[in-house]
């Protein structure tokens, strides 16, 4: 049996030709899943008994399991779901003055071990489908209270978006179609750990933004962090960003999270900027947000204030991003590592 909500527009085209049927009909199953939410096919009520019957024998509309929800003071709200093969993942919905974010996963676990993540640190399952990825956005749209609306979306939650790059991309279609989920390319961003190759393909395939996870200014201390630097080191990864196409947006985002005593110091910050010099980015820092068993702590707020300072005075438009949810474990990964022990 496969997943209805595993097509993409094209794709069920394709299907109901296959079937027999006018197109017309992708045009209608599209609407039921992606608009409409539909739970299952037999509500798919202006489709023909006899055509519901026979999609049945082969589709069916398959969602995520919520399992756990955990709401922080502060609004945000991290949920574990499961998956149809037993498999966890966790997602957040961000409050911030004027949004309200979708952080998913595309991976369940991560294959990149960055040192600092404990999604990293727990291993790599495998891919999301598209359907998990859509499904992700569905659960999130359960757990809204009245009058909220998901503003924006972004893929930085567990797994590294481009290693999952075909589901990915059609998980975007289907997010950025005006008659599918709907989302301006504006109010989606996808966030990675540098893989190269991928980031040229991405620039080339979608209209999206890109954040960069970049974390260090020095080969040394970024191959410590991030063994994806051995194999994309800084030079290739600053000039794919040097000449990343913007499509009309005005930067990409770097993330810079911020470990006491590894790549803090105002050094650091200064390197930083002459790293980034001709790049159209701004910075977000993100204090490091300890988990069990980190081999980091989180620098002081006067050391996180001064790292900023040095970017801001040479022109940088900076945000720190607070530790949004701490309470509730917000930091990729931990909801699932809390549920599991
Ligand atoms: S930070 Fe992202 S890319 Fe790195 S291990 Fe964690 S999930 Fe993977």
């Amino acid at each position: 049996m496969k997943n209805l909500r595993d097509f993409t527009y094209p794709e069920l085209l394709g299907l109901v030709s296959s079937l027999g049927e006018r197109p017309y009909r992708a045009e209608q199953i599209y609407g039921w899943l992606f608009r409409r939410h539909a739970p299952d096919i037999d509500s798919m009520t202006d489709i023909s008994k006899a055509f519901r019957e026979r999609l049945k024998e082969e589709f069916y509309v398959g969602g995520l399991k919520i399992l756990d929800v955990k709401k922080s003071s502060d609004g945000t709200r991290k949920f574990l779901s499961l998956l149809e093969d037993g498999g966890r993942i966790e997602s957040v919905l961000i409050p911030e003055q004027d949004r309200l974010t979708l952080c998913v996963s595309t991976q369940a676990g991560c294959a990149l071990g960055c040192r600092f993540c404990m999604t990293g640190m727990s291993g790599f399952t495998r891919n999301l489908t598209m359907a998990e990825l859509v499904g992700e956005v569905f659960a999130a749209i359960s757990l809204l209270d009245e009058g909220e609306r998901i503003t924006n979306v972004v893929l930085m939650g567990m797994g590294e978006p481009l290693s999952n790059y075909d589901n990915v991309l059609r998980f975007i279609q289907v997010l950025t179609d005006g008659k599918g989920l709907g989302f301006s390319h504006n109010r989606v961003t996808v966030s990675t750990a540098g893989l190269v190759p991928a980031i040229i393909r991405l620039g080339k395939d979608a209209l999206v933004n890109l954040a960069v996870s970049l974390n260090a200014a020095t080969d040394d201390v970024r191959s410590r962090i991030m063994p994806i630097n051995r194999k994309y080191p800084l030079d290739e990864l600053i000039e794919t960003l040097r000449t990343y196409p913007l499509h009309g947006k005005k930067n990409i985002t770097v993330e810079y999270v911020l470990l006491k005593n590894v790549n803090d110091t105002l050094e650091d910050a200064r390197r930083l900027v002459k790293l980034l010099r001709g790049i159209n980015c701004k910075i977000n820092i993100i204090p490091f947000n300890p988990f069990p068993g980190a081999a980091f702590e989180r620098p002081e707020e006067q050391r996180v204030l001064a790292f900023g300072k040095v970017l801001q005075d040479a022109g940088y438009n900076i945000f720190t991003r607070q530790s949004k949810g701490a309470d509730i474990l917000a930091a990729c990964g931990q909801l699932k590592g809390r549920y599991e022990e």
